[in-house]
């Protein structure tokens, strides 16, 4: 399926879900038996994500995607860890993925506990500090204007600094389809109250 589909025609798709999933309209999603012996022996995604591990934010839900479709890597936070730049590449490379999406979402618990930390030197265990610490140059970078919203700001910059660094220089592996024009990195961010995606203009 993805040899023939270019990145737009991806974003195209998930852009439809989630209208779908904005008007409740019923999911119709590949889920069937005779669909998952065909996928039992190969899968073909159309999109890789990288979101954060919220319950709240489902990307097969919010996308009206089924069984096969997304390759999802999931953290506390969407930062670019080692694994999920690995995870991203595998999904390119091998898969042969046309479209990356990063997604960060309002009231994220994970911006907000490294907010305290930068803000107010809160401590946590070494393993929670390690999944915080690639958050806090977004926290750093929000300026004065907008502390108010602190931390959804911090989670848009941090989706917009994760875009850039998969754009220009996480991975050799992802440049070359980029120059090409097989693989797009886009940015989005989650509402939860109103379930709207919204597209990050970087
Ligand atoms: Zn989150």
């Amino acid at each position: 399926m993805t040899l023939s589909m270019t990145p737009d025609d991806v974003l195209a798709l998930l852009k439809e879900g989630n209208r779908r999933f904005l008007s409740d309209e019923p999911m119709t999603v590949q889920g069937s038996r005779m669909s998952r012996l065909r996928m039992a022996a190969a899968q073909h995604p159309i999109a890789a994500y990288l979101s954060c591990s919220d319950s709240r934010v489902t990307p097969e839900l919010l996308f009206g995607r089924g069984l096969g479709e997304l390759f999802i890597v999931r953290n506390a936070g969407n930062s670019l860890c080692s694994t999920a730049i690995g995870s991203l590449e595998f999904a390119v490379t091998a898969l042969g993925v046309p479209l990356i999406v990063v997604m960060g979402h309002e009231n994220c618990g994970a911006v907000r506990a490294a907010v305290s930390v930068v803000k107010e030197h809160y401590g946590f265990s070494a393993n929670i500090n390690k999944v915080l610490q690639p958050l806090y140059p977004a926290i750093m970078e929000v300026g004065d204007d907008c502390q108010h919203d602190l931390v959804n700001t911090a989670a848009r910059h941090n989706v917009q600094r994760v875009v850039r660094e998969l754009q220009e220089e996480a991975s050799p592996a992802l440049r070359r389809p980029q120059e090409l024009g097989t693989l797009k990195v886009v940015g989005a961010f989650y509402e939860l109250g109103s379930g709207e995606v919204e597209w990050l203009d970087l």
